[in-house]
């Protein structure tokens, strides 16, 4: 059955990205990383929030690609530790994680999934120009802090039910 929406164009970056999971010679490293979590966010995973760029194997071990959702996040180091530890658990010891900065990291790489899960978690993500309240979906929100939990994270309240929530910000 089609699913509309995978219809939407995706930005030709997370195309590759999805491309080079497909056609991987090694998904099962893609899936031993499918068990790591967001620190921030735990219920998406790091290939599922767009941090996971690539993994592949060669002569010299694991090379993990990552790029973080914004220069200079903390939960980077959590992530590539959670990495590492769930890489070694499966008996690959040897990695190597080279962060990658270009492209940047942007929301239009969170699939329409992740919005949901990350919206089931009360955690908002743009999309375009509208933020909506992750609860009741009113557009009638209101800025509180440009900063929420954590540093990449706005605080926003809204009108309509007056619950607070984080937006994820976009870059
Ligand atoms: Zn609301």
């Amino acid at each position: 059955m089609p699913n509309a929406d995978l219809i939407p164009l995706l930005p030709e970056e997370e195309l590759a990205r999805r491309t080079r999971r497909a056609e991987s010679p090694h998904p099962e490293l893609w899936s031993i990383l499918d068990g790591v979590m967001d620190p921030e966010i735990p219920v998406i995973t790091l290939y599922e929030l767009g941090v996971l760029q690539d993994v592949y194997l060669d002569d010299d071990g694991v090379h993990l690609v990552m790029t973080p959702t914004y220069i200079g996040c903390p939960a980077m180091g959590v992530m590539e530790e959670d990495a590492r530890a769930a890489l070694a658990a499966a008996g690959y010891t040897t990695v190597t994680v080279e962060m990658r900065l270009a492209p940047a990291w942007t929301t239009a790489w969170l699939t329409p999934e992740s919005r949901r899960k990350m919206a089931e978690y009360g955690v908002a993500a743009p999309s375009g120009e509208n933020i909506q309240c992750p609860q009741c979906r009113s557009e009638a929100v209101v800025i509180i802090s440009e900063f929420g939990s954590t540093a990449c994270k706005a605080l926003y309240r809204c009108q309509s039910c007056s619950e607070p929530f984080d937006l994820f910000k976009a870059i």
